[in-house]
């Protein structure tokens, strides 16, 4: 990390730090590498960075990994950090939007899945965790910095009203930790909240998902009434489960769901259940016999 503060290297590069890209510049560099041995390297592995900005992570992260790929929406950091970097052959910085990168390819291209770390732009972190699930087979773990509310919904157990969406996808996914949290004067400029580390790890499902767009439908479905029971919420969108809404009730009990559960109640196990059910009829059941 340069040995100047974010204010002072943002002042000689003439910027101001940009509310709309979520840019809170890291300020200590000891919470930096903290992060970075999060992503516990080893010389062989290729790591993604999402928003390096001034380079905070990026120094260090130099001086491990076999490769870095930082990816920079901002053009004038990236053309900075593309300067600072030149010098530095495993490093390659690119001006590009994360959530149009394509982390297969280059998990394929490099023979080997992908470690990704970051302090996040908050307004990505949901549709990044979402692209991250989608694209796990590259990845082979991800260490990220978010705000602390949505790390409690990741993390959320069934019952409590951070349990959504987020928490079901997501935990289906990876095996997830929370290892620290700092506080707003760790950046700047100071952030409202409060942030958390997260660690993500691919994992084997258990029981898994036969047709996994599926799950994520229903789980979508479900709590998109979160008001409702789960038997009215299925039954709002039962056709796109390839279902009549008149069957919903009957099935979850088939399957030991009370039919009058909330969805925040329902496990990820029961969710991965009834997709399983869903995709096992609709592989029987022949168009317009649902
Ligand atoms: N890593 C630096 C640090 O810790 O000091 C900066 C972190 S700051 C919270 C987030 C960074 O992500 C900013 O540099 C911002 O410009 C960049 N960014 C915002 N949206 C992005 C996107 N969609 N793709 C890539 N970078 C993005």
């Amino acid at each position: 990390m340069s040995s100047l503060s974010p204010r002072t290297l943002l002042d000689r590069l003439g910027l101001r730090p940009q509310k709309s890209l979520g840019q809170h510049f890291l300020a200590q560099p000891q919470q930096a590498r903290r992060l970075v041995a999060a992503l516990e390297l080893a010389p062989e592995d290729v790591v993604v960075e999402v928003g390096p900005g001034l380079g905070a992570l990026t120094h260090p992260l130099a001086e491990e990994a076999a490769r870095l790929v930082a990816l920079e929406l901002d053009r004038r950091l990236a053309e900075f950090l593309a300067r600072e970097f030149q010098s530095h052959p495993r490093v390659l910085i690119l001006c590009q939007d994360v959530l149009t990168y394509d982390f297969t390819a280059l998990a394929r291209e490099v023979g080997r899945s992908l470690k990704v770390v970051g302090n996040l732009p908050y307004q990505i972190t949901s549709p990044l965790l979402f692209k991250l699930a989608a694209e796990k087979a590259a990845i082979e773990r991800a260490v990220l910095m978010m705000q602390q509310e949505v790390a409690h919904r990741l993390m959320a157990a069934p019952g409590g009203r951070d349990y959504g969406i987020l928490s079901v996808l997501l935990q289906y996914h990876f095996a997830l930790e929370s290892l620290f949290s700092l506080g707003p004067g760790n950046f700047y400029p100071p952030p409202r909240v409060t942030s958390t580390v997260v660690r993500l790890r691919p994992r084997p499902h258990e029981p898994a998902a036969a047709d996994p767009e599926l799950l994520r439908r229903l789980v979508r479905l479900a709590f998109g009434q979160r008001r409702k029971t789960l038997a009215n919420s299925l039954a709002a969108g039962a056709p796109e489960l390839g279902l009549s809404a008149a069957r919903v009730p009957g099935l979850l009990t088939a399957l030991g769901i009370d039919p009058r559960r909330r969805p925040e109640t329902v496990s990820v196990a029961e969710y991965v259940a009834l997709a399983n059910h869903l995709a096992a009829r609709k592989a029987a059941t022949a168009p317009g016999e649902a």
